[in-house]
Formats: C-alpha cells, sequence, structure tokens
C-alpha cells in the first residue's frame, strides 16, 4: 500500500485554482489519497452495521416518503448506531473519523435512503461543524458528547425567506446586553433537523441591517425559540424541514461561535468544510443506480433480446459508470485537502458539489428511462430517487452561484499575474531591464503553455495514459489562454459577465475532474499492474471522450456565441410577461 496519509497538501497550493494559470499541480494528487488502514477497518464495521441495518427496510423507507417523516423509533435507532458521533472526536465519546471516511458512510446510507442521510448529514456536515472548526475548548466539552450521542441533534440556521443565495442579507438579527448577553430576533426557513433539534447554530446580524453576521449556539429549550410544521416536499421528503423563529431569545455571552462579526466567514467554512457529506451521498446514490439498472438491462426483454445487449442501452450504462467513477475520484480528493490540513480548498469543493450533484442527476435520469413505464411507477424506487436527488443542486449554495465562485476565484490569481505584467509595462519607462523582464518571462511563459515544449506536464503518469493526459495538458493551456482573453476583454467587468465566467467554471471543472480520475488510476496501475486495469482505462477514454468535446464547445462559445440575442430574447419575455406565441 501507498503512503497516502494526510501529509502534503499542506504546503501545496490549490491545484484547481492553479489550472487557470495554466499550472499543474499534480504533486496534491499523487500517489492519489486513500483512507489510512487504520480508519478502513473501522469504516468496513460501521457500513457492515449500515448493510444490516439499513438492506431490507425498502419498504419502510417507502412509507417513510409518502408519509413524510422518520418515526421516532427509526432515528432512536439511527442514534444506536452511533450515526449521529461520525465526525465528533473520540474524546468526546465520537467516532473520530475523516471527512474522507465520513463520505465513505454516507455513501454507503445513500445507497438506501437519502432521507436518512441527509439527517444524519445535517447533524454532522453542517449543523455542528461550526462548533467543531471554531468552537472553544468550553463549548466542545459542553456540546459534543450529547451530539454525539444523539441527545442534541443539530441543525444549521442561515436561509430566511429574503436571503438565500445572498446569504449575507440576513434580516435575524442580535442586540447585545449590558452584561454581554444577547437577544436574538428573527426567523429561519427550510431548516433541515429544524423540527428535531436540540441545537441550532444561528447566523445573525449585530450590527444592524448593512452590518457584519455573528454565528451563535441557540438551544431548542431556551424560552423563544420555536419551530413550524414540517414542510411538504418533492423529494428527501420524511427529513424534517421547518421554519425556526427566534422571539426575543436570550443568548449567553458564551455563546458566540467563531469571531464576533465574523459570521460570515464561519458560515462559508461550514458549508466547504461538509461538502463531501453531499458529495458521498450523491456517489452512494450512483452505486444503487448502477446496481438496479445493470439488474433491468439484463432481465427485461424486448425484440427477443434482453436491452442490455443494444448500443443505446450500453452507452447509458458506461455513462452512468465513468460518471460514478469521477465522482468517487474527485470526492476523495476534496475528502484527502480538508483532511490534510489545506487552508485553501474551497474552489475544489465547490467544483465536487456541482459535478456529483449534476453527474447524479443525469444517472437518476439514465436508471429511470432503462426502467421504462417501471421507472415511472411508485412501486419501483427510481422516481423516489429522482426526486431526492433534485436538490443537491440547490442546497448548500445553487449551482449557479457555485459556477461563478468556482470561475471568479479561479481567475483571481490570474488577473494579480495580469496586474503586474501591468505594473512591469508601466515600469519600463522607469526602469527599461526591469520591465522588459517582467513581459519576456510572462510572454514567453504564456506562449510556451501552447506549445508542445513549454506545455506544463503532468508528470509520473504511466505511459497507457499518454493520450489522454496529453488532452488534459492542452485543455490546461488553452484555459489559460482563455482565462487571459476573458479577463483583458472584460477586465473589472467580468464580475457582470456570467456567462463567460460559467463557460470558464465549467472548463476549469472538467480539467480537475480529468486531473483527479488520471491520478487515480495511475495510481491503481502502479499498485496492480497495468493489465488489472483494463475497466479503469475505459473509464478513462469514456470520460476523456466527452470532457474534450465539452471543453471545446465551452472555450469556442467564450468568442463565438448568440449572449447579446439570448439576454435581449429573456428581456422581451420578461417584459411580454410570458412565451407571447400560439397557433391559433
Ligand atoms: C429541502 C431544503 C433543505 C434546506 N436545508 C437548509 C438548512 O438546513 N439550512 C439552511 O440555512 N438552508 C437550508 N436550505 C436553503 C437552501 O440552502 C437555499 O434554498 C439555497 O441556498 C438557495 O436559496 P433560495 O432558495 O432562496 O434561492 P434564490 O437565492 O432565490 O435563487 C433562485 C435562483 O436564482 C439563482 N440566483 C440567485 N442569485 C443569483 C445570481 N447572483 N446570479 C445568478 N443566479 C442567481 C439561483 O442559483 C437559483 O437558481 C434548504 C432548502 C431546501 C429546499
Amino acid at each position: 500500500m501507498l503512503d497516502t496519509s494526510p501529509r502534503k497538501a499542506l504546503q501545496l497550493a490549490s491545484p484547481a485554482k492553479g489550472l487557470f494559470l495554466g499550472e499543474i499541480r499534480g504533486e496534491a494528487l499523487m500517489p492519489f489519497p486513500s483512507i489510512a488502514p487504520v480508519e478502513q477497518e473501522t469504516l468496513r464495521f460501521v457500513i457492515e452495521s449500515i448493510d444490516k441495518f439499513m438492506a431490507d427496510k425498502g419498504e419502510d423507507f417507502r412509507r417513510f416518503d409518502v408519509a413524510g417523516e422518520q418515526p421516532h423509533d427509526y432515528v432512536e435507532e439511527l442514534k444506536s448506531l452511533g450515526l449521529f458521533s461520525l465526525i465528533i472526536p473520540e474524546e468526546f465519546s465520537g467516532l473520530g473519523l475523516s471527512n474522507s471516511g465520513y463520505a465513505r458512510v454516507l455513501q454507503q446510507t445513500s445507497r438506501y435512503d437519502a432521507s436518512t442521510s441527509l439527517t444524519i448529514g445535517a447533524h454532522s456536515s453542517i449543523g455542528m461543524k461550526a462548533l467543531l472548526l471554531f468552537g472553544t475548548p468550553e463549548q466542545k466539552a459542553k456540546y459534543l458528547p450529547r451530539l454525539a450521542t444523539g441527545e442534541l441533534i443539530a441543525a444549521f440556521c442561515l436561509t430566511e425567506s429574503g436571503s438565500g443565495s445572498d446569504a449575507a442579507s440576513v434580516k435575524t438579527h442580535a442586540v447585545k446586553n449590558a452584561d454581554g448577553s444577547w437577544v436574538l430576533n428573527g426567523e429561519k426557513i427550510w431548516i433541515t433537523n429544524g423540527g428535531t433539534a436540540g441545537f441550532f447554530t444561528v447566523f445573525a446580524k449585530t450590527e444592524g441591517d448593512g452590518g457584519k453576521m455573528t454565528g451563535f449556539i441557540v438551544e431548542r429549550e431556551w424560552p423563544g425559540v420555536s419551530t413550524g410544521p414540517k414542510e411538504d416536499k418533492m423529494g428527501i421528503r420524511a427529513s424534517c424541514t421547518t421554519t425556526v423563529r427566534f422571539d426575543n431569545v436570550r443568548v449567553p455571552p458564551e455563546c458566540v461561535i467563531g469571531e464576533e462579526g465574523k459570521g460570515f466567514k464561519v458560515a462559508m467554512a461550514v458549508l466547504n468544510n461538509g461538502r463531501t457529506g453531499l458529495g458521498g451521498g450523491c456517489v452512494g446514490a450512483m452505486k444503487r443506480l448502477i446496481e438496479l439498472s445493470v439488474a433491468q438491462a439484463t432481465q427485461r426483454k424486448q425484440f427477443g433480446k434482453s436491452i442490455a445487449e443494444f448500443q443505446l442501452i450500453k452507452d447509458k450504462i458506461a455513462t452512468m459508470t465513468a460518471l460514478c467513477f469521477a465522482s468517487e475520484s474527485i470526492v476523495s480528493v476534496v475528502g484527502h485537502l480538508i483532511d490534510s490540513g489545506s487552508d485553501d480548498f474551497s474552489v475544489e469543493a465547490a467544483m465536487s458539489k456541482v459535478y456529483v450533484s449534476e453527474a447524479l442527476w443525469t444517472v437518476a435520469d439514465e436508471a429511470l428511462q432503462i426502467a421504462g413505464g417501471n421507472g415511472f411507477m411508485r412501486e419501483f424506487p427510481y422516481e423516489r430517487v429522482v426526486r431526492d436527488c433534485r436538490i443537491n443542486r440547490i442546497f448548500e449554495g445553487t449551482n449557479e452561484i457555485l459556477r461563478l465562485y468556482i470561475g471568479l476565484s479561479g481567475m483571481k490569481d490570474s488577473g494579480e499575474a495580469l496586474k503586474d505584467v501591468a505594473r512591469g509595462l508601466k515600469g519600463i519607462f522607469n526602469d527599461p531591464i526591469k520591465g522588459f523582464g517582467i513581459l519576456t518571462d510572462y510572454a514567453s511563459k504564456k506562449v510556451g503553455q501552447l506549445t508542445p515544449i513549454g506545455r506544463e506536464r503532468f508528470t509520473g503518469l504511466a505511459e497507457v495514459l499518454a493520450s489522454d493526459t496529453l488532452v488534459f495538458e492542452q485543455g490546461v493551456a488553452k484555459l489559460a489562454q482563455a482565462v487571459e482573453a476573458t479577463l483583458s476583454r472584460y477586465r473589472k467587468g467580468i464580475i457582470e459577465q456570467q456567462l463567460a465566467t460559467r463557460r470558464v467554471a465549467d472548463v476549469a471543472i472538467d480539467l480537475f475532474v480529468g486531473m483527479c480520475v488520471l491520478a487515480r488510476v495511475n495510481t491503481l496501475i502502479q499498485e496492480r499492474g497495468v493489465g488489472a486495469c483494463t475497466d479503469e482505462l475505459r473509464v478513462v477514454k469514456v470520460l476523456t471522450n466527452f470532457s474534450r468535446l465539452r471543453i471545446s464547445n465551452n472555450l469556442k462559445a467564450l468568442h463565438k456565441n448568440a449572449d447579446a440575442e439570448s439576454f435581449a430574447l429573456a428581456d422581451s419575455v420578461l417584459t411580454k410577461g410570458g412565451y407571447g406565441w400560439d397557433v391559433l
């Protein structure tokens, strides 16, 4: 087994951000990370218990979905299985799993029931994450042992009716008393575990409407805390989503979480750090859907053959498999970056959320299609999975907002580099030699990146991966060039150019996923030999083929598109109030 213990990322710069600069920071992913052997042992035990507990509950999960709730006894059983203690350190009676290990557990629960994953995931990924990341020793000692047993279930309270994607605009506010305590007022909506939680992480303005936010720990038992009825949802119906209200709630001074006025930073750190939970869950659901589709495709006969023999069905199975492998790879990398103490993984984490949630959406849709009419019937699991997985593209930051974040954060470093060049050019007149030096370095690096000699290499990969690696390396060079052209064209106005930003982000996502998959398959080749990696090499080919096409289309669309017409058409439809045509 290769040494893949949490280690290097600490010293390494963000591999995803490097792509925007034309840099391939492959060292961060090589050898491909794996879960430490001692943790693997614990995980095997946990996974076996989950299988025993959940595998024959298919009918129950269907009932919970129809009823829109998890019975009390069922949640008690989740507690006794230790599923609320997964990431709590052992010193506080938790299981102390790493982010990667936690993602693997949610993978297993998600094979059976997304609502169960959400109940335990909202508790760990977001509900108590601020306490783990920013809590004082006293706060941890007071709450973590009770959170580990599930005596207290946790919820994360950020969203409000007027504040969704624009999370900084919350109206819930807390006013400080003379004794240092706070009075909290406001209402949060769509809070997962809202009705069952005893521990709330709440974000409120502490300096007036336009001012800064602070995070607070709030207990359900405190006077003035109340929750609304369960929301009637499209999917993940058995999970408990409610409003949470705070009416003149007195919050003791010691319940501020993180620094006063730094609540936005705390909330974003929680969401970034929690992404492997959602990622692991999506991978588990994909694996289950692939199993179901394989059974359906081999058993169902039409035109005298099993439908698995038709090319159109084979293509779906291959695509589903490749998407799942790629998703598992990027989730593993993000888990590793977090576990190894990197403080610059938010772009990778956002990429994983976007990619994996959309991969599951495609896989669920194709699985339903392979099942034909059965797929549409409630008797079968497909329609529930499709309903359940739709939320992944909306919560924990919508995929639109995350794409903007990825594109703009990624381009920031290129913007800085361009500024240096601009400064160097100015300096030409004062200090020609120095100025020309900067210009020559920069220009030769950029021109070089597009040539076979100057192009950055993803080194250390097996020869058998050479042609796919070349596609990836060329893509990285083209991305850097496209970023530079885009920034030169729009300059500060890039902030308003959402389609250009999205295209750049999508290219970077495909490249980063490619990087993760190449690193993973390379490590497998090193471990097992190339002859034992035939299917992995097929996955690489399938992925390279469709990401190459998508990358190429996105890069072309940066220059040649119908954006202006598209915006004008949208404006017209918005003004008309609707579609406006009829055949009558
Ligand atoms: C089942 C469920 C559970 C949830 N659980 C929790 C929870 O536990 N805790 C919590 O705090 N919240 C929770 N949420 C809230 C969730 O995080 C928000 O729904 C999400 O952040 C999106 O906010 P919104 O719904 O107000 O959409 P909006 O922000 O109104 O967005 C609507 C659409 O506009 C797009 N959009 C918005 N701004 C821009 C922009 N600048 N540029 C381009 N497009 C834009 C969005 O991408 C989206 O497509 C939950 C929601 C649901 C449905």
